[in-house]
């Protein structure tokens, strides 16, 4: 009994990985990989099918470097995280392997999915080996002075500069491992409950080797980054974000890369500076999300806005979905978010802030239909990001402070580049109509696009008078 097991989860990558590495590393007489496939739960937790027929594809390619380490990667597949958790009990016992190594996620169900695995293995006389590789300092790392969570991102910050250094310890390749007599499985093409006709493939292309290739191309302008972030029609950010949540690359990879771009003086203004501080948005996200479990059980981070009167509309909701608001901006969003499975940070505001406050929908409604939707859905940041937009979360931007989706495109879309690709309707309306509501409505009622849904200064008075009179 001196095989190793890998219990491949989001974390579909060779390099840097901790888990994969040090089993490995343990010299067993054999590593074997598993991946376990459990659509019903995936379906419960909304994920989307461009994000599963990511997975798939870059599971394939996982597969592959395994097979030239000599390790076979085997697929199960198993309705509900809970069968999951047996099916490594007996994939451990069949294969005899002593331990099995997986790295953490830190979501409710999977933390409990890995609790429960832990101990029948206990049982079963099989030792688990936990890593962290999803953030760069864990969670649990970071405490106030009296060992609590931090709800507030500054402070929080200031003590993640002091340990992130020397959490960037990029594992060395694995080494080959013997030969054994297990076959690898096929990856399935396709995945019970998830349809993948008209998902967007092409513009999200699996494997570690594309990662780098776009850590690298991103590399070279990043200096740009913290002017064109913000800029929609330019490809001014990385657009790692799938390859991160998938685990396709590691945020230490990305961040040692830019600390070598910057021969490591980081600026914390400068392109690269920026840019970290989103990997650590990122890694807060992930730290608010264990210390506070109840924002990703459709919970407000504050309660008191447990009480906001959200209305109940099912056409203006269909109307944010679709990208038929009559807001030029939003809709371009949320046309980006339907045919890419992608949205710009940009716009993720805009719209959310769009549908919570203009509309006065529920966040929730939004936190879902993004995750049905996104490529790189994920439950922290999403969830933050949604929290943060609609005023209930930690460290959400103030209820008063609502953006004017014109004034927000006239801001970051001034020639209209970005709306008229995703709104080609809107082709003929000069820049300079674009951006004020009166202007706009003239120049575009001949056109085929809807008036607005809700007037910009009624709904952002109702927004007001629903979120004052929570006291
Ligand atoms: P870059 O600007 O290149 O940033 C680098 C990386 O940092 C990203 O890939 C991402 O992993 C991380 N990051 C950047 N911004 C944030 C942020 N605000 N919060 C947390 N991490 C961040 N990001 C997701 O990865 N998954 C989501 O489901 C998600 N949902 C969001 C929902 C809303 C309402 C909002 C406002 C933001 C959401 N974000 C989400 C954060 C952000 O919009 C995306 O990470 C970013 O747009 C991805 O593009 P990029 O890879 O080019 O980012």
């Amino acid at each position: 009994m001196a095989r190793a097991l890998v219990w491949f989860r989001r974390d579909l990558r060779v390099a840097d990985n901790p888990a994969l590495h040090h089993a490995c590393a343990s010299k067993p007489d054999g590593v074997i990989a598993v991946f376990v496939m459990t659509p019903q739960q995936w379906l419960q937790h909304d994920d989307a099918p461009v994000k599963v027929d990511f997975w798939m594809r870059n599971l394939a390619s996982l597969s592959g470097k395994l097979a030239k380490l000599n390790i076979p990667l085997l697929i199960e597949t198993k309705k509900t995280f809970e069968d999951s958790a047996k099916a490594i009990v007996r994939l451990a016992k069949k294969h005899e392997c002593s331990t099995v190594y997986w790295n953490r996620e830190y979501e409710v169900n999977e933390s409990a999915r890995d609790r429960s695995t832990e101990k029948i293995l206990s049982k079963a006389g099989v030792t688990v080996q936990q890593f962290h590789d999803r953030v760069i300092v864990p969670p649990e790392e970071i405490e106030t002075k009296d060992g609590r969570f931090y709800s507030v991102y500054t402070p929080y910050r200031k003590v993640w500069d002091t340990k992130f250094v020397d959490r960037l310890d990029v594992l060395a390749k694995p080494r080959k491992q013997k030969p054994i007599d297990v076959a690898a499985d096929p990856v399935p093409e396709k995945v019970a409950g998830f349809n993948f006709n008209g998902v967007r493939s092409d513009l999200w292309q699996e494997g570690e080797n594309q990662a780098s290739r776009r850590l690298q191309a991103f590399a070279q302008h990043i200096n740009a980054y913290g002017t064109d972030r913000d800029v929609p029609s330019v490809n001014g950010t990385s657009l790692l974000s799938p390859y991160l949540a998938a685990g396709v690359i590691s945020p230490s990879q990305c961040v040692t890369a830019v600390l070598a771009a910057c021969q490591n003086k980081l600026v914390k203004e400068s392109g690269p500076g920026v840019w970290v501080s989103e990997i650590t948005w990122r890694d807060f996200y992930a730290h608010v999300m264990v210390g506070f479990p109840r924002v990703s059980m459709n919970q407000p981070f504050k309660s008191k806005t447990l009480g906001v009167p959200w209305r109940s509309d099912a056409d203006d909701l269909a109307a944010w979905k679709s990208g038929m608001t009559g807001y030029p901006i939003v809709d371009a969003g949320m046309r980006q978010l339907n045919q890419t499975g992608w949205m710009h940070n940009r716009l993720r505001m805009v719209t959310a802030m769009f549908l919570t406050k203009n509309l006065l929908i529920d966040w929730r409604l939004g936190e879902r239909y993004f995750m049905q939707n996104l490529v790189d859905g994920d439950l922290a940041a999403n969830n933050g990001g949604w929290q943060w937009s609609a005023s209930t979360g930690t460290d959400a931007v103030p209820y008063f402070r609502i953006f004017n989706p014109f004034s927000q495109s006239k801001r970051f879309d001034p020639d209209g580049k970005f709306i008229k690709r995703f709104c080609p309707e809107l082709e003929s309306v000069p820049a300079r109509q674009l951006h004020n509501v009166d202007k706009f409505v003239a120049a575009a009622s001949g056109l085929d696009y809807p008036r607005y849904i809700v007037d910009y200064k009624e709904g952002r008075e109702r927004a007001l008078a629903a979120f004052k009179s929570l006291g």
